[in-house]
């Protein structure tokens, strides 16, 4: 389903599992990071990985997670791949940008979210547009004080707006993730208007949630990435999407009932 071709989908895969507490951990994830990178180029995949920095042990040392970020961006640029570093909590973003940062000037083939909830974040596109990082644009998907965050959905949603314009008319090909029909429009509008071909940016929605949407979008001729997270340290994930939307507590149910009967 995900062979390298623009009328399917694209995946970022994530091996789940964030705030590791022991370098064992984190250099374990790091192995399963390269191993991931190894099948996707034997399967021929048209897929590359998102990884979080506390994975890789941000919270034990910035060494430890330089070295072990290293490792994998190399291994992936051997392999001609890209690798994406999520955002988490705004205690890690200044951490993060100065980290991808300075690893993007050896090995440009990863790049960064930003968080559209956050009141920081214009002045962040400049700094990585300027650097030619490739970001992913997303709400965000932390629970944050007003002092670092708007509030109100409706500011959210328009600081992305504004961000996606950037992106699009000064960024390197951006991936605008969201789930949200209106900015997604707004998001073709604009490229139309200044022009930007649908090779020069993609979607990116996350596995499972709006399929139908996903479908559309390829079908009209753009590019869409799916998140797809797989792995046991499944829930400070599912917490977050609890968060955004409690009607899929709902469906939570329904599947885990549905697997039992099945069993
Ligand atoms: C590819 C990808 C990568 C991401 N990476 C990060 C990251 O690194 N850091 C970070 O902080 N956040 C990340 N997020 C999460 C993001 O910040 C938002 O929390 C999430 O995308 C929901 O916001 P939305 O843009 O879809 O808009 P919303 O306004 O929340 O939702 C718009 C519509 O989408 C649908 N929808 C949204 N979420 C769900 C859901 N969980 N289940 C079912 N329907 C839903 C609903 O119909 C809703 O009305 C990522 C999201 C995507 C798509």
């Amino acid at each position: 389903m995900l062979r390298a071709s623009f009328l399917y989908l694209s995946a970022s895969f994530d091996h789940l599992g964030e705030n590791v507490t022991e370098e064992k951990a984190a250099r374990a994830a790091t192995e399963d990071y390269l191993a991931a990178f190894e099948r996707i180029a034997g399967e021929r995949l048209n897929a590359n990985v998102s990884v979080k920095l506390t994975q890789l042990g941000l919270d034990i040392s910035p060494d430890l997670c330089r070295e072990l970020l290293t490792r994998i961006v190399q291994r992936a640029q051997q392999l001609d791949n890209f690798v994406r570093i999520d955002m988490e909590g705004s205690a890690y973003t200044q951490r993060t940008l100065d980290l991808v940062l300075e690893v993007h000037q050896t090995y440009p083939n990863c790049g960064v979210v930003l968080q559209s909830y956050l009141y920081r974040t214009m002045d962040d596109i400049a700094r990585v547009n300027a650097a030619r990082v490739r970001v992913r644009l997303v709400k965000g998907a932390y629970d944050e004080p007003a002092a670092v965050a708007f509030p109100k959905k409706a500011d959210v949603d328009a600081n992305f707006a504004a961000a996606m314009e950037q992106l699009l008319a000064k960024g390197t090909y951006p991936a605008i993730a969201t789930h949200d029909e209106r900015l997604i429009e707004a998001t073709r509008r604009f490229a139309r208007e200044r022009e930007i071909a649908p090779d020069r940016y993609e979607f990116q929605m996350l596995y499972g949630i709006r399929r139908d949407l996903q479908d559309r979008l390829l079908r009209e001729g753009y590019r869409v990435r799916v998140y797809v997270p797989y792995g046991t340290e499944w829930y400070p994930y599912l917490m977050r999407r609890l968060a955004e939307r409690p009607a899929n507590l709902l469906f939570l149910v329904r599947s885990v009932i549905r697997e039992r009967r099945a069993a």
